[in-house]
């Protein structure tokens, strides 16, 4: 059979054809494999592309591209728990039990007038390696008229610590967050505030405590909670076995204000 210029142009334009639907169908194949897809993270763990997350509850969380609990430079987390407005009588001594089955070291800011009323549960606290922190003598708030008598209870405070311990101390929290820095050098205290805040003083829930907790912290944070409340010591107890599972360190409030 002989082919003249017509038919040559025909199969040309037929081969043509062909090909374009070749590959359109390879495009089609592409687009439906990258539905599927899954995603490498920087940690080599592999994860189910978004859209197949029922396998959610078997993966690890990944925070930043590491395990929580992990900081990037590949460190523990730490995290200061701290304890205002004791020593309780009804509470503390509960908080301290739990706190050395689980090995744990936090921060005590104790009122002047409690200290005084309670020294032996002082004396316990500083004993059992916690660090004692000054929170005024009657819970003063600072205000611009009463500054001569704020700085009074600090001292006097710092006075009955130092008279039971043996040590004065160098942090102090100021009731309500209120502080002046110009005090800071004159009284040689260093003020201590918070990052995350439970707000334990206004629900009689424990897992409400533990889990405003839970959802706020961050590796370096420092938690505010009083030992005044029942609630408070089970959520702290609750909060530090939680928290070791995720991989956090607990240490008291000088290690993360103070470059070693
Ligand atoms: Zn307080």
């Amino acid at each position: 059979m002989r082919l003249d210029k017509s038919d040559i142009g025909k199969i040309f334009l037929c081969l043509l054809a062909i090909s374009v639907m070749l590959g359109l169908c390879v495009q089609l194949a592409n687009g439906k494999a990258d539905s599927t897809q899954t995603e490498t993270l920087p940690t080599g763990r592999i994860l189910p592309a978004e859209g197949d997350w029922e396998m959610e509850d078997h993966v690890i969380q990944v925070e930043n591209g590491l395990p929580s609990g992990i900081s990037d430079t590949g460190e523990s987390k730490m995290v200061a728990l701290t304890f205002d407005d004791g020593p309780n009588v009804l509470y503390t001594e509960r908080l301290l039990d739990g706190l050395a089955e689980r090995d744990v070291k936090v921060t005590f800011f104790l009122i002047g007038k409690n200290a005084e009323a309670h020294p032996e549960i002082v004396r316990r606290i500083a004993e059992e390696g916690h660090l004692i922190g000054n929170h005024t003598y009657s819970h003063l708030k600072l205000t611009a008229g009463n500054e001569a008598e704020f700085l009074e209870e600090i001292n006097r405070t710092g006075e009955i610590i130092s008279d039971i311990t043996g040590s004065t101390p160098v942090f102090c929290r100021p009731p309500f967050g209120v502080w002046n820095t110009r005090y800071e050098e004159r009284l040689g205290i260093i003020p201590v505030l918070w990052d995350v805040d439970p707000r334990d003083w206004c629900t009689f829930d424990t897992q409400t405590v533990a889990n405003r907790i839970l959802s706020d912290c961050h590796d370096s944070a420092i938690i505010l909670m009083h030992d005044e409340y029942e609630t408070s010591v089970e959520a702290a107890l609750l909060v530090i076995d939680e928290l070791k599972q995720q991989g956090y360190t607990f240490v008291t409030v000088d290690k993360l204000l103070i470059d070693p």
